[in-house]
């Protein structure tokens, strides 16, 4: 090889204020449409804010992930998250694309029942699972993913009750290398427990043993650390199929796959440091394929992605309240969205553009919602350039999680609307009314009179 010639380091002056670290301006097209239909349009029939799904982009998400998945290993299977999002018209699309559905409520079991899911493909997750929901799901052949001992006494209990046989799985945790560990949900694979709890499956005989689960954490940076998973969930079928010549069904290897999305305090955008699907079909299903397992006995694999299918399909479009300095001069901006409709605000920076022309001066700017408290913060600086009283802005890559870790704080919830392939808008939550929260409260009768 050639060496290489000398080249000294140079350092340059960075300019504050107009470029910033990721260049400027080129970051600030405004977004005017999306899935050509008309930010404006959409606002001015449907309200703001108002947040806005594509099921385009729903689709071609699922369907880019499938196919990492399904080119490197025979058997896969997507289970979609319902507490990522699980409004029905966005679980319907997951469903149609063939993916099964994953709860961890009665709530959300019950709605994958009415969003027409069969029993046997619904996936119930969580440490609260109710002996009536239980029931249920045993009497429906639902995948039970077992979380700790309790759990599995009471499914015991009930199999004699029922006289069925519960299709059983156990959550495994473990170090898989990253941090922080999640050890606070299932059997750990470490210290021995979850091997003791399958031998105590496997010894009781009333249940069907028919999957290992992980979920190791959530927004993972590092594809690797789904291999260690796989290779320790691998090594467990290995010791079940050598001590009760038993064969698993499947390996569910849970969620957690970063979305593009900024962690706040992060110094590259997400969209450079986040794995790609084929990164984590990679180390996934090489855990499997160089395991111990036979090929003939190779496991389904199951994958529950939540965030990093559906946050690049949402939208909250909103309008600018009002721009001060505060005390110390910097620029604050109120905008008409808080924290109550984009929780993820608390650990992502979103991305916030314009929605019409602008000029292409930026400033550092606090922007914030328009709740009376102190942590309504939706970015603490952005780079933004100057938008006025009425304009409004489009806040990307917020699918995950908001619209169903929203607050019903001070004010009412937006309406949703969902951009079909051929750009038809159609609302699929209404806005909420005062009228609807009085159908909960009930007032005693000598308080009916106020004088
Ligand atoms: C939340 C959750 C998921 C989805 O996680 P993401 O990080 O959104 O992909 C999957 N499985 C289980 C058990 C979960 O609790």
């Amino acid at each position: 090889m050639k060496k290489l010639a000398y080249e000294r380091p140079i350092i340059n002056k960075l300019n504050t204020g107009m470029p910033n670290k990721f260049g400027m301006k080129t970051e600030y097209l405004p977004i005017t449409h999306i899935d050509e239909v008309s930010v404006k349009e959409i606002i001015e029939k449907h309200g703001s804010p108002v947040y806005v799904l594509s099921e385009k982009n729903i689709r071609a998400t699922y369907r880019k992930a499938k196919k990492s998945f399904t080119t490197r290993y025979p058997k896969v299977q997507f289970a979609w998250s319902y507490k990522t999002n699980y409004l029905n018209a966005v679980c319907r699309v997951f469903h149609q694309e063939g993916s099964w559905a994953e709860v961890v409520s009665g709530f959300e079991y019950n709605k994958a029942i009415a969003n027409g899911i069969s029993g046997d493909h619904i996936i119930f997750n969580g440490p609260d699972k109710s002996v009536s929901y239980l029931t249920t799901a045993i009497n429906n052949g639902s995948l039970i993913h077992i979380d700790n001992y309790d759990e599995l006494y009471t499914i015991i209990d009930l199999t004699e009750k029922l006289e069925k046989t519960p299709k059983v799985a156990i959550r495994v945790n473990m170090d898989t290398g990253i941090f922080p560990q999640w050890s606070r949900f299932g059997f750990n694979y470490d210290n021995g427990e979850a091997w003791d709890a399958l031998n105590r499956i496997l010894i009781n005989g009333n249940l069907e043993l028919v999957g290992l689960h992980a979920h190791i954490g959530t927004y993972i940076l590092t594809a690797t650390a789904y291999t260690v998973a796989g290779t320790k969930l691998a090594d467990l079928a290995t010791r079940v199929k050598e001590k009760y010549n038993y064969v698993i069904q499947y390996i569910d290897f849970g969620g957690g796959f970063a979305s593009k999305n900024t962690l706040i305090g992060a110094y590259l955008p997400g969209t450079d440091t986040c794995p790609t699907f084929d990164d984590y079909a990679e180390a996934i299903t090489s855990s499997i394929i160089n395991s111990n397992i036979k090929p003939e006995d190779f496991p389904t694999i199951i994958l529950e992605s939540g965030r990093a299918l559906i946050d690049d399909a949402g939208y909250i479009l909103g309008t600018v309240l009002a721009n001060k300095r505060l005390a110390d001069g910097s620029r604050s901006m109120v905008i008409n969205v808080g924290v109550n409709l984009l929780f993820t605000s608390f650990w992502y920076e979103h991305k916030i553009t314009p929605a019409q022309k602008f000029s292409p001066y930026t400033e550092h700017t606090s922007v914030y919602g328009p709740l009376c408290m102190n942590i309504d913060v939706i970015r603490k600086s952005a780079d933004l350039p100057i938008m006025k009283k009425g304009d409004n802005f489009v806040i990307s890559r917020v699918g995950a999680y908001n619209m169903t870790q929203w607050m019903q704080f001070i004010t009412l919830r937006p309406r949703i609307v969902m951009i079909d392939p051929g750009g038809k808008v159609h609302v699929i939550r209404e806005a909420e009314t005062n009228k609807d929260f009085d159908l909960f409260e009930k007032i005693p009768d000598y308080l009916t009179k106020i004088n």
